[in-house]
């Protein structure tokens, strides 16, 4: 790079020398070229030869440029050897065939190596477009040039050689081809820099010349070319200087400049028109470059309307997306129901008139149960399946909706079909097994009428209160919103509400009641029972919260604080008074909990990070809660193996109780407080007590018969215990045993009665 500046310095100090004091002959101005060509072909050959890096394309056009430079170069050589060896008549000797051949060739090869290079990728119409755009672009530059500098030179007084405009004209041409085609490369393997100044390497000197030759004759600015023709050297080094920095990154698109290039042509080809239109004589050059205007129009014209096409089908293409894109919005996408958007949408138009607007809620029961056992699969085919029989049911007198989930909603608006006839139709289609996997699904609806001016949101409340309150009925069924309805729902969703943020707030405290031997009163093992610490309403009993807790599944993580609490504690007080201290930490497990996949994974996390022995650990169960099926009953088994011991809590007050022993895994019976209420009472008539002292005893008997332990809950008497001693049992749980306590209540019990004898 530096040393084509340095060949282009002194040319031009030459020239300037030589015109000033008429320093050296005018021949030396041939010199200049050859040196710096040279120069540029070495340093293309380096880049071409030695750089690792280099795209194979790009390889092959700083290959070809090297070509071109040196069957240049080989041309100006000779020129300059020609007009030395005929340094006498230089000023009147035209340029040699050869040199002029040279150089043509040299042109020719380069404008070859500007068109193998890629362009953006682009294919089909974008192809056609950019070819349309290019010759537009070429046309009208070379229009330009034809007019301003080709025509004139061979018009001038004292007029070029042949081969001297020939040659001008081709570097001329092959430069806008250059620029044009340039124009369009969008980076890629040969620099996007680097081609542009090989382009104007050839582009800026001759058009340079050009103008001076046309301004002061050819012969006036032979000097001047000392100056300006080394020129192209430099800019093909800097060219190679922006290939060796190139990044090959990703291929841009054409930039804007790219885009309005063939305007800027178009605006090029009006320069004869208004020139001619002014009065300029219309001689044949000029004739020719209002021809190629015209042409140039010609082609602008197909390019519009190539361009209008492409736009309309492009305006096509957005309406369909756009209606594809409203339809996905607004409806679901899994059953191709309106969704709740167009819903509320649609219910919200509705309420503006003046017709009947009523909302129908439709939540399937015990859906969860579905996707639990089945899968989600089969879930989505019976919500499809659903979808599919509330569609037939409603027909065209309403909008069937899937508000979300397993929860379906039918707006019926003006002269539509009755509700209440509509939701027995519906719920009476739902007693037929449905989808291919021939599952029953039952559903809860709430029916709500619009009020006059209820808003969107109000129906809407009303509906999800009537769905509620058909779900508390029983399910199965249909309600229609009455006024009043909505208290208890919304205190039951009040409390869920505040069940959250208790266990936010950890509000939940655990008491332990004592489990002690009836005889003799010692402590074997406690039972874990929730409290609620409530900043207002001050210690709240689990029966207040826990069946809101089972409902919102807030018992799963409520539990879990219970279970790892008791598990500590358990543990702590085994470290603090012997591993004889307690033989049982029991706490209590809703059917809820057993149907959490992750719960058996819970207690052994529970018990792992504790360090409490497992058979310590007593999960109370009730009979209700065992009876729930494969996933309940799985879990329960596997508690067992791994030796935890599971315990029927309120044994007897189910339907099943007997026949469930046998078909669960229990450890110990829990014989319910109402078999011990007055079982102390023996008034010699046959009656209730009798009854219960019936029951007690098959208990103790079966129990002993099953090999299972056995405690007698709710003893609230000395008289309670002799009774329960009677009759077998040894342990037992009541407030007159030991009410529920503070874990520090029950540390000071153990403090008092070491060391404990082990349970028989
Ligand atoms: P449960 O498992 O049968 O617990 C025994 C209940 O009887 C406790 O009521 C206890 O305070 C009460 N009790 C004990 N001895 C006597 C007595 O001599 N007389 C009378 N009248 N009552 C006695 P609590 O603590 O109110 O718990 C009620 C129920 O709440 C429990 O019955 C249990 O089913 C449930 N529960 C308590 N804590 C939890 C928990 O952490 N998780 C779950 N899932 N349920 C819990
Ligand atoms: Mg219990
Ligand atoms: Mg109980």
């Amino acid at each position: 790079m530096l040393a084509t500046a340095a060949v282009a310095a002194l040319g031009t100090v030459w020239c300037v020398l030589f015109l000033t004091v008429g320093a050296g002959s005018e021949v030396l101005a041939y010199v200049f070229v050859p040196a710096g060509t040279a120069l540029a072909g070495v340093a293309v050959h380096r880049l071409a030869g030695r750089d690792p890096g280099l795209d194979p394309v790009a390889r092959r056009f700083w290959r070809t440029i090297e070509l071109a430079i040196g069957v240049i170069t080989i041309g100006y050589a000779w020129l300059a050897a020609d007009m030395f060896a005929h340094a006498a008549e230089a000023r009147t000797r035209s340029m040699p065939v050869p040199v002029a051949a040279c150089v043509a060739a040299g042109c020719v090869i380069a404008v070859g190596a500007f068109a193998r290079v890629p362009v953006a990728p682009t294919g089909g119409v974008e192809r056609w477009r950019m070819a349309l755009d290019r010759t537009i672009a070429f046309l009208g530059c070379a229009a330009v040039l034809w007019y301003a500098a080709l025509a004139p030179m061979l018009s001038a007084r004292e007029p070029w050689s042949r081969q001297a405009t020939l040659l001008v004209g081709l570097l001329l041409l092959a430069a806008v081809a250059a620029a044009t085609k340039v124009s369009y490369v969008a980076g890629g393997p040969v620099d996007r820099a680097a081609i542009r100044l090989v382009a104007a390497s050839g582009g800026v000197p001759a058009g340079v010349v050009a103008v001076l030759a046309v301004r002061f004759g050819y012969l006036a600015s032979v000097p001047a070319q000392a100056i300006v023709m080394p020129l192209g050297p430099v800019l093909v080094a800097l060219g190679v200087a922006a290939q060796r920095r190139a990044d090959p990154g990703p291929r841009r698109r054409p930039s804007r400049s790219d885009v309005l290039l063939p305007y800027l042509a178009v605006a090029a080809v009006d320069v004869p028109l208004v020139a001619v239109a002014f009065g300029a004589p219309l001689r044949w050059p000029v004739r020719i470059a209002l021809i190629a205007a015209v042409v140039v129009t010609a082609l602008v014209t197909v390019r519009q309307y190539l361009a209008y096409r492409e736009n309309a089908r492009l305006l096509r293409n957005t309406r369909v997306q756009e209606a594809r894109l409203q339809y996905e919005v607004s409806h679901d996408g899994l059953t191709g129901l309106a969704n709740r958007a167009l819903f509320r949408e649609r219910l919200a138009a509705a309420l503006t008139g003046s017709g009947r607007v009523v909302v129908l809620l439709v939540d399937l029961d015990d859906f969860k149960t579905v996707n639990d056992l089945l899968g989600h699969g089969v879930g989505d085919r019976l919500l499809v399946s659903v979808a599919r029989l509330l569609q037939a049911e409603v027909g065209y007198g309403g909008l069937p909706v899937r508000v979300g989930g397993d929860e379906f909603a039918v707006l019926l608006t003006g002269a539509g079909p009755d509700p209440e006839e509509l939701a027995r139709r519906l719920l009476a289609a739902l007693t037929h097994p449905i989808s291919e996997h021939r599952l029953l699904v039952q559903a809860s609806i709430g029916i709500a009428v619009a009020e006059p001016g209820a808003t969107a949101d109000a129906v809407l409340r009303d509906a999800d209160v009537a769905m509620y309150t058909a779900k508390q009925q029983g399910k199965a069924d249909f309600v229609r919103y009455a006024d009043g309805m909505g208290e208890p729902v919304l205190a039951h969703m009040r409390l869920g509400g505040e069940l959250r943020r208790a266990l936010d707030n950890d509000e939940f405290r655990v008491v332990y009641q004592p489990i002690v031997r009836l005889a003799g009163n010692a402590l074997i093992g406690v039972e874990a029972l929730v409290r609620w610490q409530h900043p207002t309403r001050g210690l709240v009993g689990p029966a207040e919260f826990i069946p809101a807790a089972e409902r919102t599944g807030l018992i799963v993580p409520l539990g879990r604080f219970v279970l790892r609490e008791t598990c500590r504690q358990a543990a702590a007080w085994l470290a603090e008074f012997g591993a004889d201290a307690l033989t049982e930490a029991g706490l209590n497990v809703s059917a809820r909990q057993l149907h959490d996949p992750d719960f058996v994974s819970d207690v052994a996390g529970a018990l792992a990070e504790s360090g409490l022995p497992c058979e310590r650990l007593v999960l109370e169960v009730t009979e209700s809660a065992v009876l729930r099926g494969q996933q309940v009953s799985r879990a329960l088994y596997e508690l067992d193996r791994m030796g935890i011991r599971l315990a029927l809590d309120d044994f007897g007050t189910g339907e099943s109780s007997l026949s469930l022993l046998r078909a669960f895994p229990a450890a110990i019976v829990k014989l319910d407080k109402s078999f011990v209420d007055g079982i102390e009472i023996d008034d010699g008539h046959p009656g209730a007590a009798d009854a219960r002292q019936a029951v007690a005893r098959a208990v103790i008997q079966l129990a002993h018969a099953l090999g299972l332990d056995t405690v007698a809950e709710g003893v609230e008497s000395a008289e309670q215990v002799t009774a329960l001693l009677d009759l077998g049992y040894t342990v037992g749980q009541g407030f007159h045993l030991g009410e529920p306590m503070t874990a520090a209540d029950v540390s000071r019990l153990l403090a008092r009665q070491q060391p404990v004898t082990p349970r028989l």
